[in-house]
């Protein structure tokens, strides 16, 4: 019997466990399959981690994994996909945004052949509309200037075959931006769509200042693009002051000496100064992802893990 990993990455969930666990419980109930169900504690503050505890203790089949601290979703999937050892795995979250009635539908395409099949928000009324313009534009533009293409609306919910996971646990780099290295590893997709609920309880744990740190890193990990326009920029620039100053020159040569051009001046000093510091900006946001990737350090901390073979294949 093939065997099918859901990976949970948690934090802060308390409020939504129960409810969730019934739901996947009944959505997933009479199956051909057999599950395994890998939580991620990463690092909740609140009672998270003594359910996860309990539901491992209480069912063979669910393994807890707490991290020594909050590392952020990406480490968190990460976590559960070293630790997954199903025929397909599928992250989904824990705030039933992600609706688990979707799974079986996306295992019969797997079973049709696909090795992934993405969940994709048909409809995302139940976001703000400045989430969802951000996440259009974001969209847009992450399309335009990196490869390969993420399909729009689609989140970590999706199934990827073992052959896929395989791929993605090779990947060695420390600013994961999952859905990037998931589209990375390519392989034969197809999607399914869903309407995106509102969560039940609690609040997202992301605001525009984490999206945006996950739109850079998402940017700047799959495409070179904002380095590269700079010396584009820069050529372009250099073009018109030159062929400013020739004309400037004949017409000195022409017409004989002309007022002192103080404010243009002035302007053309700020304008580049301000075109150097944005083109050094960016080579920073480069240079520092280089720093940290160069690092080499482990994407999580496991603290300890409930649950089948308890303390097993601890991994990085
Ligand atoms: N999450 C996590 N670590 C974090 C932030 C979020 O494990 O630092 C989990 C969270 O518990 C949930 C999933 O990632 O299961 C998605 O988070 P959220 O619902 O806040 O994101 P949104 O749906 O608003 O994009
Ligand atoms: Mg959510």
């Amino acid at each position: 019997m093939a065997l099918i990993s859901i990976l949970c990455p948690c934090y802060n969930e308390a409020e939504n466990l129960p409810l969730f666990w019934r739901t996947l419980s009944e959505a997933l109930g009479d199956s051909q399959y057999e599950y395994e169900y890998i939580f991620v504690n990463d690092g909740s503050s609140d009672g998270t981690l003594e359910y996860l505890k309990r539901l491992a203790s209480e069912n063979a089949r669910v393994r807890a994994i707490d991290l020594s601290r909050n590392f952020g979703k990406e480490a968190a999937l990460s976590a559960a996909i070293d630790f997954a050892a199903g025929d397909a795995v599928i992250p989904i979250d824990a705030d039933l945004q992600d609706p688990p009635e979707l799974i079986p539908e996306m295992l019969r395409l797997w079973q049709e052949g696909f090795d992934v099949v993405e969940a994709q928000r048909s409809d995302r009324a139940s976001d703000t509309f400045g989430k969802r313009l951000t996440a259009h534009f974001f969209y847009r533009f992450h399309n335009k200037i990196s490869s390969p293409k993420l399909t729009e609306n689609a989140g970590d919910f999706r199934l990827m075959s073992r052959r896929v996971v395989d791929v993605i646990k090779k990947l060695p780099e420390s600013q994961r931006f999952m859905r990037g290295l998931f589209a990375w590893a390519g392989f034969k997709t197809t999607v399914v769509q869903y309407v995106r609920p509102p969560r039940p309880a609690g609040e997202t744990k992301y605001n525009y200042k984490s999206m945006w740190r996950l739109a850079l890193d998402a940017i700047t990990s799959f495409s070179t693009l904002p380095l590269r326009l700079w010396s584009y920029i820069g050529a372009a620039i250099s073009m018109t002051a030159f062929l400013g100053t020739l004309y400037i020159f004949v017409r000195t040569l022409v017409f004989g000496k002309d007022l002192p051009g103080y404010a243009s001046t002035i302007c053309l000093i700020l304008f580049l100064g301000g075109v150097q510091l944005l083109g050094i900006g960016i080579l920073g946001e480069y240079l520092g992802r280089t720093y940290m990737e160069v690092k080499h350090r482990p994407l999580y901390v496991v603290a300890d893990i409930y649950g089948e073979n308890e303390g097993g294949d601890k991994k990085k």
